[in-house]
């Protein structure tokens, strides 16, 4: 049994939701972001977050599957200020939905001072708003440095760090996030970044307190049965399955029940 905090299931076919459900995936969380193409108006994120909150949850369900999300714009798409505080200005009417969990999956693509900009437009508007937080940190080179940028701005911000999931962490960015007292995920894709077999050699070496695997797949080479691979990894490596049920399932269902709106119950 498992649950995926983090797979972008507009993109992905029922059948995938088929296959996750055979591996035992009982809940998942999908945070909106960049969907393959730019959007070109508010108009499309508002029908966005109407799949989100209303189509796929009926999709998942059909498996058995309960599915949440977090809303925003995504940093790829933030670059227009216009654009992106207009999207921001119809998320509140979203926010109350059941399954939303939050705002995310928001923070640095390519650390520009727009995606900045952005990024701290919507802390503020999940404080106002009491929201919890999942974070997009940059991928390859702009990791490290995007990491710090984004840990600044939610200290500044006077954020909780046990309500906040900062995702995508990998070797060089794991310790710091941990350190911090924020949740950390480790997104797991076939070969480039994080593979189960790095997210395995990570667990080893710094614990399996506050952290997480996820499968992120998405409209791009991914794959939605990440999350039982790293668990068939873990198994083959001689972990116990108290351990490898704490990684795949206790932590997340741990740090998303402070939402009140999760669950692992399909409706
Ligand atoms: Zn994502």
């Amino acid at each position: 049994m498992y649950i995926d905090p983090h797979v972008h299931m507009v993109s992905r076919t029922t059948d995938d939701y088929e296959r996750m459900a055979l591996a035992g995936c009982v809940a998942i969380t999908e945070p909106a972001f960049w969907a393959g193409y730019d959007r070109s108006s508010a108009a499309g994120f508002f029908d966005y977050f109407r799949t989100l909150t209303e189509y796929e949850p009926r999709r998942a369900a059909q498996y058995g599957i309960a599915h949440h999300t977090w809303l925003c714009i995504n940093p790829k798409e933030a670059e227009d200020l216009g654009l992106a505080r207009e999207v921001m200005s119809i998320i509140p009417e979203f926010l109350e939905r059941p399954g939303v969990l939050g705002i995310g999956e928001i923070g640095l693509n390519k650390n520009s001072r727009n995606e900045l900009r952005i990024f701290e437009e919507h802390l503020e508007l999940a404080g106002r708003h009491d929201q919890m937080i999942l974070i997009h940190t940059p991928h390859l080179e702009d990791k490290l440095k995007g990491t710090r940028l984004i840990l600044d701005a939610l200290d500044d911000a006077g954020v909780d760090p046990g309500r906040v999931l900062v995702d995508h962490v990998e070797e060089h960015t794991v310790e710091l996030v941990l350190d911090r007292g924020y949740w950390a995920g480790m997104t797991l894709y076939p070969e480039t970044k994080c593979t189960p077999q790095r997210a395995a050699d990570i667990f080893e070496v710094y614990g399996q307190e506050r952290i997480w695997i996820n499968s992120a797949g998405d409209w791009g080479p991914s794959d939605p049965l990440a999350v039982p691979k790293c668990q068939q990894e873990l198994r083959s490596r001689g972990h116990l399955e108290e351990m490898i049920r704490k990684v795949s399932f206790e932590n997340p269902l741990k740090f998303l029940s402070q939402s009140g709106k999760f669950s692992t119950n399909s409706p």
